[in-house]
């Protein structure tokens, strides 16, 4: 069963701000940067194959041209540096809110679990 806190609700790219809103389904909203969104795109090309961690990719990302959902579970962003290898489950997402660091900790590869 999902939890509420993993459920997107709305997800909206506002690149007149650089960051992307989630509304969570816990009732939760999510303000998340650009640039950080793709600091720590999940995919492969950005994390390597060892999945001793997350690194955070430098950038100066500030638009998203494309965003479209991967089945019910994950969206895939297409950055305005051209990168588009990189799809965020819901549960990658809502650890990169930069208001909730202590209550999830640091990123996580969505290549885990
Ligand atoms: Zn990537």
């Amino acid at each position: 069963m999902r939890q509420k806190e993993f459920e997107a609700r709305d997800i909206q790219v506002k690149n007149e701000a650089s960051v992307v809103v989630v509304v969570w389904g816990d009732g939760h909203t999510s303000s998340i940067p650009v640039s950080r969104l793709r600091g720590y795109c999940p995919c492969a090309v950005c994390q390597g194959h060892d999945a001793t961690g997350v690194k955070f990719i430098e950038n100066s990302c500030k638009a998203i041209f494309d965003a479209q959902l991967v089945g019910r579970y994950a969206i895939h962003f297409k950055f305005a540096d051209a990168h588009d290898t990189g799809i965020f489950r819901w549960d990658t997402l809502r650890k990169l809110d930069p208001a909730e660091v202590e209550r999830w900790g640091p990123p996580e590869t969505s290549a885990k679990s």
